[in-house]
């Protein structure tokens, strides 16, 4: 029996709630294929500011370390909001993504036929849909210094600062280049490189890689433009690599396609390799969703399908990662739904019941 270890945080909210069923998910895979998966368990963020008095207490990263993997919930909730506090809940994600090298998160955006229905998009639109977005994780505007907040004779002046270096750069792009070679060979850098400085010599280094790739189409997009494309035309993508602003910005967009924020996830990888692949974080997009936190609402759809880009990229298990996402899909083909993918008409069924079809399915 082969032994996986794997760092659970399930963190807030319906954090708990998900992750219960994505343990129970890969227990039931690990049941059927003879793996061990070996659970250790951290509080972070706002249950571990009321314990600890930190998002991320001390031990955590290093546990994390030891891991192949880590599965991460979602962190936050009003109870923690304050924006002015010293601690905060998401110190626990920067941390973690800091400390442990993550710098390329990518998100795959795949619409479902039969859940078109639940996208503000129309169907013509939505088909074909399949794409990943890699954002750059841990550089640009968002940690940049100086980032300062003064006083001037004439008011109040801020500061952020975009900074990238060429390396930093080129090894996201990288991570965008080998995920689209075995895709359909597309890639989108998007920048923009007609006003910005670090976009100018993000296209360069793109344009410096290309000839790595000679099988992979490149195409530089500007961000506006990418923004208005993933609405008109989102089938027209593939792979997307770009900055982490504009990732941020555009993730949430691509999000929009898939109907629901219950449905998507993302992984955050380095260049750390485990025994079978590449380290890496696991989590879904959406937060703690306060408001249904604890009603057995929550849809485990996106922690169960990070488990299974965890079987992929960490844990060197692609085909058991298809019969996860088979499993899903089938669940949804035979019409079950959590609430926030329902219409009228579908067997509307809560977390655990979401959970205990899809262990029911990877186990068959
Ligand atoms: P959210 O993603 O928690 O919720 C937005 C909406 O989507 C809510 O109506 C919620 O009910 C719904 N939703 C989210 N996930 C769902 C799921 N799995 N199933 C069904 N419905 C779901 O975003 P928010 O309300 O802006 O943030 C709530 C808290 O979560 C905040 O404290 C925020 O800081 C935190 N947050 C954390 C992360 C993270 O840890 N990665 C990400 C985003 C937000």
């Amino acid at each position: 029996m082969t032994d996986f270890r794997i760092a659970l945080l399930p963190g807030d909210g319906i954090g708990p709630e998900v992750i219960t069923e994505a343990t129970k998910v890969l227990e039931s895979l690990g049941k059927r294929f003879g793996y061990n998966f070996q659970f250790q368990e951290a509080i972070v963020g706002g249950a571990a500011i009321d314990k600890y008095g930190v998002a991320l207490p001390d031990g955590v990263l290093e546990m994390c370390k030891k891991s192949d993997a880590v599965l991460f919930g979602a962190v936050g909730g009003p109870k923690w909001d304050d924006p002015t506090s010293k601690v905060r809940p998401e110190q626990a994600i920067l941390g973690l993504r800091k400390g442990l090298q993550l710098f390329a998160n990518l998100r795959p955006v795949e619409v479902m036929p039969f859940l078109m229905d639940a996208s503000p998009l129309k169907k013509e639109i939505l088909e074909g849909v399949d794409l990943v977005v890699i954002r750059e994780l841990t550089g640009g505007l968002y940690f940049g210094k100086p980032q300062k907040t003064w006083t001037t004779s004439r008011g109040r002046r801020a500061v952020d600062t975009m900074a990238y270096s060429e390396g930093e750069i080129a090894r996201v792009v990288r991570v965008g280049f080998e995920l689209a070679r075995g895709r359909k060979k597309r890639l989108a850098s998007v920048d923009k490189a007609n006003v910005v400085e670090t976009s100018r010599l993000w296209r360069q280094v793109v344009n410096e890689i290309a000839p790595e790739y000679p099988d992979v189409q490149v195409e530089h997009v500007l961000v506006d433009t990418a923004a208005m494309r993933l609405i008109q035309r989102p089938a027209s993508f593939d792979v997307i690599v770009t900055e982490n602003m504009f990732g941020d910005i555009l993730t949430d967009e691509a999000s929009v396609l898939a109907g629901s924020m219950g449905m998507l996830t993302s992984a955050s990888l380095g260049t750390r390799r485990t025994r079978r692949g590449t380290f890496g974080m696991y989590e879904p997009i959406h937060g703690t969703a306060p408001d249904i936190a604890g009603q057995k609402k929550a849809n485990p759809i996106a922690a169960v399908l990070s488990t299974a880009l965890m079987l992929r990229y960490s844990l060197g298990l692609p085909r058991e990662a298809d019969v996860i996402e088979d499993a899903v899909k089938r669940v949804l083909n035979a019409g079950h739904r959590t609430v926030d993918i329902a219409v009228q008409g579908d067997k509307v069924v809560n977390t655990v019941e979401m959970g205990d079809l899809i262990a029911a399915e990877v186990a068959k």
